[in-house]
């Protein structure tokens, strides 16, 4: 079977007695499957109840939906990759469309995060994707490509230790999502500008996210572009999300 990762994006919902009850559903309801993994993105406070819930389960892994890009010091409010990691999340979410949309993050600090979840070992997805706006102006490779442009002169080893999130803003929690041969065409083009950068195309794991749900997950992972699914809103609710894990078992 195919590899596919399956990654669930909590944003600011399940706090620590709801994700140990989310776990109890979930992991009766999903034994693991070869070649697939699923990653959850609890908010920090759950952190460690879904690391404890998930331990011994090697194709469970837990990371947090964000760090900031400094290792220590007076950044109130803030935690960083070597903190995250120490509670045990090996995985960050870098650049997701509310951060940068609702947050104002930049591009610049975007890569900073990303650089920082490197050097504290663990493995970014880094979102990129593009507004309604800039779709329907045929800009959307040109949007990735800007997002992508910090990451220019970085070597190779560096760029392959990325896991890339495509998730159309307009798609994000808005219940339409961009047809699989739409999102494939985009994966493509995120591939050849790591290609052009020295990472062979086998070696990069694009995912795709927006409005995922049980009705077009299987069309979507049956694409050969796609290497999984970054996943909000419905993965909420554990039987639902055992159950988009499940798709095609
Ligand atoms: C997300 O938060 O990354 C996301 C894709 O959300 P949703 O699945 O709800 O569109």
């Amino acid at each position: 079977m195919k590899p596919l990762l399956f990654a669930a994006n909590w944003k600011m919902h399940q706090a620590p007695a709801a994700a140990r009850e989310f776990l109890g559903i979930f992991l009766n309801a999903h034994a693991p499957v070869a070649e697939r993994q699923v990653w959850f993105f609890p908010p920090a406070v759950s952190l460690v109840a879904v690391v404890d819930g998930t331990r011994g389960r090697r194709d469970l892994l837990v990371g947090v939906q964000n760090v900031y890009w400094e290792p220590r010091g007076a950044f109130t409010g803030e935690i960083s990759a070597g903190m995250a990691r120490d509670a045990g999340a090996r995985a960050v979410l870098v650049g997701h469309s509310e951060r940068r949309h609702v947050f104002g993050e930049t591009d610049e600090q975007t890569a900073k995060k990303v650089k920082a979840a490197l050097d504290g070992e663990l493995t970014p997805i880094l979102c990129v994707g593009e507004q309604l706006a800039e779709r329907e102006a045929r800009k959307t490779v040109a949007v990735v490509e800007r997002q992508l442009a910090p990451f220019a002169g970085w070597p190779a080893e560096q760029l392959a230790r990325l896991v890339i999130a495509y998730e159309p803003v307009w798609a994000i929690g808005k219940g339409r999502n961009a047809t699989p041969q739409d999102a494939a065409e985009v994966h493509a083009a995120i591939r050849s500008w790591f290609e052009s950068r020295g990472v062979a195309p086998h070696e990069l794991r694009v995912l795709y996210g927006g409005s995922v749900n049980r009705g077009n997950v299987a069309a979507l992972v049956a694409e050969p572009e796609i290497n999984g699914v970054l996943v909000g809103g419905a993965s909420l609710d554990p039987a639902g999300w055992a159950a988009i894990v499940r798709t095609g078992v």
